[in-house]
């Protein structure tokens, strides 16, 4: 696995504000924001405020309302994006099979373009 939860990973840092990102949308329980190195078009990351190192914890950790606010977040930021009419791809890699890099669960975005059949 990934090991216990880092604070010190980039994703706690963006939600402590020690760096900047491209803020797209924020709730109770999670951020929306655009991913550095874009792989389409339209690539956001969406992420949790809870200190989960990937989807397994988060699923089986957060509460109901975080894992409720934080679907809601995922819709919300399609539709802010404008991607509701032509789709989107959502994205999570779940550990080191999938070459997780960063260790706070997010999930990523696709959008702006017809997308190929797969892109990590
Ligand atoms: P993973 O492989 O963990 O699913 O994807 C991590 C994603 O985070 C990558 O797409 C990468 O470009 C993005 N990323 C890494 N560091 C930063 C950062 O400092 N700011 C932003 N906005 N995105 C980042």
């Amino acid at each position: 696995g990934l090991g216990p939860y880092d604070p010190q990973n980039v994703f706690a840092k963006i939600l402590r504000g020690e760096i900047p990102c491209r803020k797209i949308y924020e709730n109770e329980h999670a951020l929306a924001f655009h991913d550095i190195a874009p792989k389409a078009p339209v690539h956001a990351l969406i992420i949790p405020k809870g200190p989960y190192v990937s989807f397994a914890d988060f699923s089986s950790q957060a509460s109901d309302a975080e894992i409720g606010g934080f679907t809601r977040a995922v819709g919300h930021v399609a539709a802010q994006l404008g991607l509701e009419d032509a789709g989107y791809r959502l994205l999570s890699n779940m550990g080191a099979a999938a070459g997780q890099e960063v260790p706070h669960f997010h999930v990523h975005l696709f959008g702006g373009a017809a997308l190929g059949p797969m892109l990590q």
